[in-house]
């Protein structure tokens, strides 16, 4: 464990029931990646959402490198507080397209781009923001929508509309087509949920061979979308806790 410069470190009773929660967290995926006989080892993203940014500067403490956020205004000021620290934030949540800009200046990801209004704001956004601070290009991640009536309730685009939404980001400068991103329906099985989502992702590198990410796998799921291949997980609550009621 090191500090990596912070000055910072917190090592309070938070930081530490931060390490031990990150612990387990971290001895579960290496025990469910040694399951499925896999030799690659998936990314984990710890969701920071609803917890402050003290928090995120104890887990940058304890080695985390990435975290993810699910809404624009909440993200932007905690990464412009936490500017120091070598974090990369993901975008997880749904995205208003006028938020692209925002999102542009702090975010190392977006994985939840559901639909080509979106690819066209984040590319505009990204080509300025490249203009402006040189930034680099903006991992993109196809949110894919598992419930078997389409319903819209999670967010995400149906699997027949993944393939037009990669050839846009593709062909837009800034963008990096990283792969796929999935929720699994509440109340419904991972295994059946991830399983098509795996079928999705092998359709989708067909054509985009590169785009290889699936970002899959909650505190609740992480073993089985392990076991369907998941190369970046985003655990919240396991770490964290339980978020604070919003009010
Ligand atoms: C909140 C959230 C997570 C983390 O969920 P936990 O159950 O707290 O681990 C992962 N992905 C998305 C899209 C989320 O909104």
């Amino acid at each position: 464990m090191s500090d990596s410069g912070t000055g910072e470190a917190q090592f309070d009773a938070r930081a530490q029931q931060l390490a031990e929660r990150l612990d387990v967290v971290s001895q579960r995926i290496e025990q469910a990646t040694k399951d499925a006989g896999r030799t690659d080892k998936p990314r984990l993203i710890v969701v920071t959402k609803f917890h402050p940014a003290q928090d995120v500067r104890r887990l940058a403490a304890l080695g985390v490198r990435d975290v993810g956020e699910n809404r624009d205004q909440e993200a932007a000021a905690k990464a412009a507080e936490l500017d120091g620290l070598d974090l990369k934030w993901h975008f997880i949540g749904q995205l208003q397209s006028n938020k692209a800009r925002s999102v542009a200046k702090y975010a190392a990801s977006v994985q939840s781009i559901d639909r080509m209004q979106l690819v066209t704001a984040l590319r505009k956004s990204i080509e300025r923001e490249q203009e402006a601070s040189g930034r680099e290009d903006l991992a993109c991640f196809i949110q894919v929508n598992l419930d078997d009536d389409g319903g819209a309730h999670r967010g995400g685009a149906r699997p027949s509309e993944v393939q037009a939404l990669a050839d846009a980001i593709e062909e837009a400068p800034g963008l990096l087509l990283a792969g796929l991103m999935a929720v699994a329906p509440l109340g419904a099985d991972p295994d059946a949920a991830f399983g098509k989502l795996a079928v999705v992702s092998e359709e989708l590198r067909e054509n985009h061979p590169e785009a290889t990410a699936v970002s899959a796998g909650m505190s609740q799921d992480l073993e089985v979308a392990i076991r369907f291949g998941a190369t970046h997980l985003r655990i919240g609550s396991d770490i964290l806790g339980s978020r604070p009621a919003v009010g």
